[in-house]
């Protein structure tokens, strides 16, 4: 494939893996009003960047169009919320964590995962972009910001001494399309002995971890998992 640079390192020289033709989004299901009218599609094919490894998709849908508006409430899932109870369990014990930390969670969603911080006395900062979910946690007691997690927000988090001892980015890492700033961001608003947990972070996750802290990105390893120095990965 010619012209689409990879996400992670800017080649140019990514492979074709998989191609879905056109198709609408996710989750965007129509009314009965729209189904007369065009519904909006999308090419969906997967690449892979042999500089890198990075696998990827090579179409990127404006982040509004997709998430402004979500469906999915991650605390319709009671595995979910079992798992979120025992992560942030573990993670207080392991970091020691109490009521002068701080957690940040990237893409909180409802605020599944940060109550169970809240709970322990733990103060939290969710950032969410979809409007109607970050409402959904506000109106349970999560301090949720509706925004896109970026360089930009990191520069204000980081400008008013906003700073985190733990950063979770659970099943987001896939969805971002300027990686490199993503991480880049995680690293600014981490407090200086700070960690990150990025969860599930399939493959991109751990180019743009290893990116972030300065290093090289090592081709042909993919991982679902990431780990970075002087910090756990968990998901
Ligand atoms: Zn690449």
């Amino acid at each position: 494939m010619t012209g689409i640079a990879c996400r992670s390192c800017g080649s140019r020289h990514l492979e074709l893996v998989l191609s879905l033709g056109e198709t609408p989004l996710a989750n965007a299901l129509l009314t009965e009003q729209q189904l007369t009218q065009p519904e909006a599609r999308f090419p969906l094919d997967l690449a892979f960047c042999p500089e890198c490894a990075l696998v990827q998709i090579t179409e990127t849908v404006p982040p509004e169009q997709l998430f402004s508006h979500y469906l999915y409430f991650t605390s319709f899932a009671e595995t979910m919320l079992r798992h979120a109870e025992q992560l942030a369990k573990r993670v207080i014990e392991t970091r020691g964590l109490g009521r002068d930390s701080l957690v940040i969670e990237l893409a909180s969603n409802d605020g599944y995962l940060l109550q169970f911080y809240q709970q322990a006395g733990v103060p939290v900062l969710g950032i969410e972009p979809a409007a109607n979910i970050a409402e959904a946690a506000r109106k349970r007691g999560i301090n949720t910001l509706t925004k896109f997690f970026g360089t930009e927000v990191a520069e204000e988090l980081h400008r008013e001494g906003t700073l985190a001892d733990v950063v979770h980015a659970n099943n987001v890492l896939a969805h971002v399309s300027d990686l490199n700033g993503f991480v880049a961001g995680i690293a600014k608003v981490l407090k200086p002995d700070g960690g990150r947990k990025l969860g599930r972070a399939i493959g991109c996750g751990l180019q743009a971890a290893r990116r972030g802290k300065g290093g090289r990105p090592r081709p042909g390893r993919v991982l679902r998992r990431v780990r970075v120095p002087g910090a756990g990965a968990e998901g």
